[in-house]
């Protein structure tokens, strides 16, 4: 089988509160009359959300006649091939994170069995999922705890709230020290949220890497107590060491991941011993083959393997395989309860998700297809469809 054509484009629509729903698709086609889809970050839709099919497109000369099986060895390619130009880095780590997983979807449907059968197998059926909830309906810490009771009677196992957009104060838009109005704030909230929910149910605060550092390590101590699933990007994700400070100044657990992309900057983060969680985004981090090797090499440190996901259906899918895969899956972000049209982007299983899981296709491929009607409805700014 040989790889005939490349070709991307970017759905989706920026709803309130629903964070990056505008994704980039790569479809990837044969000779032998096999097309494989797969789903990536579209490198910020604040800039202009093409900068990742830029990249997919400038790579597609380097795929024409290359065998789709021939997956790890064209990963490789296209990645030293773009060395000095970044591609370790977004969005060229982003293009190749969507071709990774169209080259797995050809060949789960060439031998006619899902993705998680070339993965080595599955030690789960369903993927437990964690809601991101964003935040309460008001600044009132209650309305947090009132939503969180409602997700987990949805059936979430766990929740995730944000507490970096108070808008309590700070002194600017740049500096990110939290001052004691703000801090005593989150504290509120967080103590509110567990309050609400019991101590049964695990719970999740993400500070979106917007806070320096003696700000997180109060943050971090003063929520101990609450006995926190983990603390997200506690700093600015850039600098390692920073975050290591953080982690050995408090007995919260410390979850980062989503803004560090392959194995290289998730062994340094292993090395300095700067988390107790990852969270790669495996919409970003190299796609399905590089977020099996991130998961595998978390396990060998004794750290739990959380994705962070914000994707379609087709995306949280392909995360699926991978979270079947390796033993020390822990939690799925699930982030679109609050996006209409997310179940309506594509065909398969439905409902996707149900009562706090999903469950891993068993439909050759990765088994999610994009819903061609809809998806032309949502095109980004005037994309065209594959084309
Ligand atoms: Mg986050």
């Amino acid at each position: 089988m040989k790889i005939t054509d490349v070709q991307a484009c970017v759905i989706g629509r920026q709803e309130p509160d629903s964070g990056g729903s505008v994704w980039t698709f790569v479809r990837i086609y044969t000779d032998e009359g096999i097309v494989g889809t797969g789903e990536c970050n579209s490198g910020g839709p604040g800039y202009s959300g093409f900068a990742t099919k830029e990249a997919i497109l400038a790579m597609k000369e380097l795929m024409i006649g290359e065998d789709p099986f021939d997956i790890n060895k064209i990963y490789e390619k296209l990645r030293r091939k773009g060395r000095y130009g970044g591609s370790s880095e977004a969005p060229l780590i982003f293009a190749l994170t969507g071709i990774d997983n169209a080259l797995y979807d050809i060949c789960g449907k060439a031998l006619g069995v899902p993705v998680y059968k070339l993965l080595g197998g599955k030690f789960r059926d369903k993927i437990r999922l964690y809601a991101d909830c964003h935040f309460g309906d008001s600044d009132d810490p209650a309305s947090f705890g009132e939503k969180a009771v409602a997700v987990v009677e949805e059936g979430f196992g766990a929740v995730k709230f944000d507490v970096d957009h108070t808008g309590v104060g700070r002194l600017d838009a740049f500096n990110w020290t939290v001052g004691a109005k703000e801090m005593s704030h989150i504290i509120k909230i967080v103590e509110g949220v567990r309050e609400a929910i019991g101590w049964e149910i695990d719970l999740a605060i993400d500070c979106h890497g917007q806070f320096d550092l003696p700000s997180a390590i109060t943050l971090a101590k003063a929520v101990e107590p609450l006995r926190l699933m983990w603390l997200e990007e506690p700093v600015p994700a850039e600098n390692v060491d920073a975050l290591a400070q953080v982690k050995a100044s408090t007995s919260t657990v410390i979850c980062t991941g989503e803004n560090q992309y392959t194995k290289f900057e998730f062994v340094e983060l292993f090395e300095k011993k700067a988390c107790d969680v990852i969270m790669p985004d495996l919409a970003k981090a190299g796609g399905i083959a590089e977020g099996k090797r991130i998961a595998e090499l978390a396990d060998a440190y004794y750290i739990p393997f959380a994705p962070h996901n914000v994707s379609s259906p087709l995306g949280m899918m392909a995360a699926c395989h991978v979270c079947a895969s390796v033993p020390n899956f822990l939690f799925l972000e699930f982030h679109a309860r609050d996006i209409p049209w997310w179940n309506d982007l594509c065909d398969g299983d439905k409902p996707f998700v149900e009562s706090g899981h999903m469950v891993v296709s068993e439909r050759p491929g990765i088994g999610v297809e994009l819903n061609d009607e809809v998806a032309k409805t949502l095109l980004w700014n005037g994309d065209a469809y594959f084309d």
